[in-house]
């Protein structure tokens, strides 16, 4: 068998559980043979060992049971940077790409800042800015050891420098202060039904659902920010689509101005920032 029938065939059967069919049986056909995905284009023809055609098989048959491919292949891109990810860590999402380009326009280059990532799963928005601005602390925060070790393992993957910290969400940071603070937090509803459907089933339920209205986390950061921010300091918030006006209200209750929505690719608003109290950041 070729490797482009075997891309056939499977594209065929995944069309039932993914959005993306022919690009997953890529991913994982590449990812079993150890090659490029150019392969997939420049040598059809490429001719599948059968330990090989059964190697791809065996993923396909787990992405069919509705793994995500992130998961089957341990890896996923975010920002510049490829990450590692398992089932301990939410899998990075394009949508969070926005909160890191809103965290940057709030750090001039070339200044030391302090940073704070809170909920960081797989390190993601915490390397994503070490890796933009090398001149900031970094501090990203996370309740899960098992995230955390990911984590971990991606700055050093990555080379980049972050401090790691193991805590439920300020706890670890008692008496500190930061020029930002950015969070990917919990946010979707406990009787949400999309957490029954598709890859999300396979995704850790503690990095998703933040109680009744799926606010519990945002609120909880929201009310401890301010004792946590420099003067002039941002908050920056990815949210759920239908959240935004919530996000707004909790955020000026608890003193923040210069409020914004930013619009994700979908131009779903998801992305929210305040700043507290007056002055420059830099005091
Ligand atoms: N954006 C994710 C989803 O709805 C949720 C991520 C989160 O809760 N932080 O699939």
């Amino acid at each position: 068998m070729t490797l482009g029938e075997l891309l056939r065939e499977s594209a065929s059967l995944l069309a039932g559980v993914s959005d993306s069919p022919r690009l997953d049986a890529e991913l994982l056909g590449c990812h079993v043979l150890g090659v490029d995905r150019s392969l997939c284009f420049s040598r059809p023809e490429y001719p599948l060992s059968t330990r090989e055609a059964s190697a791809i098989r065996a993923l396909l048959a787990r992405r069919l049971a509705g793994e995500p491919v992130a998961y089957l292949l341990g890896r996923r891109g975010f920002w510049t940077l490829d990450l590692a990810v398992n089932p301990d860590v939410l899998i990075p999402r394009p949508e969070t790409e926005l909160l890191v380009e809103r965290c940057l326009t709030h750090i001039p280059p070339a200044s030391p800042r302090d940073l704070c990532d809170l909920g960081t799963g797989s390190g993601a928005i915490a390397l994503a800015l070490a890796s933009e601005r090398p001149e900031c602390h970094i501090t990203a925060v996370d309740r899960s050891e098992a995230s955390l070790a990911v984590a971990r393992s991606n700055g050093e993957l990555c080379r980049l420098r972050v401090e790691w910290l193991q805590g439920d969400w300020f706890a670890p940071l008692s008496g500190r202060r930061f020029h930002l603070i950015a969070s990917n937090p919990p946010y979707v509803a406990e009787d949400d039904p999309h957490l029954e459907q598709g890859d999300i089933r396979h995704e850790p339920r503690q990095a998703l659902v933040a109680g009744p209205d799926g606010l519990a986390a945002l609120r909880l950061i929201i009310r401890q920010a301010p004792a946590h921010l420099r003067a002039g300091g941002w908050l920056v918030l990815e949210h759920g689509h239908d959240q935004a006006q919530a996000v707004r209200a909790l955020l000026q209750g608890a003193g923040f101005t210069e409020l914004a929505c930013h619009r994700d690719l979908a131009g779903l608003p998801r992305i929210s920032e305040g700043r507290y109290g007056g002055g420059t950041a830099d005091e």
